[in-house]
């Protein structure tokens, strides 16, 4: 855990964030700023600032984020129509927060055709 990493404090339950679901590993929550219908966050409970600083070791959480990811996408109502799943990684990838985060987006209006 880091200190002052707002990631770190919801992951650890320090905040008033709402989870909408956790493990050993992760957690999941609404992005505070959504870009899309639907705006989640799947997030590893330990402090990894970005996928630039994953490891070999690493390659079971990296797993467990995209299908966690997935199976909200399916929670969500969103699996059919369809959804973008997102690393930003650091500054020139629009990564704001600094600690390792999975952005699943998704919802907008299906067009026909
Ligand atoms: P990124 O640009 O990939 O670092 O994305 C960080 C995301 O975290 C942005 O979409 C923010 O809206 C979101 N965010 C920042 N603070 C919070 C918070 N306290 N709770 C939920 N989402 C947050
Ligand atoms: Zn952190």
């Amino acid at each position: 855990m880091e200190t002052g990493c707002i990631f770190c404090d919801i992951a650890h339950e320090k905040t008033s964030t709402e989870l909408l679901y956790k493990n050993q590993h992760l957690v999941v929550f609404k992005d505070i700023k959504p870009h899309a219908p639907v705006h989640i966050l799947i997030v590893p409970k330990r402090h990894i600032r970005s996928v630039n600083d994953l490891t070999e070791a690493d390659q079971p959480l990296v797993s467990e984020l995209i299908m966690t990811a997935r199976d909200m996408a399916r929670q969500a109502g969103i699996h059919e129509s369809g959804y973008k799943l997102v690393f930003n990684v650091e500054h020139g990838g629009g990564q704001m927060i600094f600690h390792l985060h999975l952005h699943l987006i998704g919802g907008w209006v299906q067009q026909q055709g």
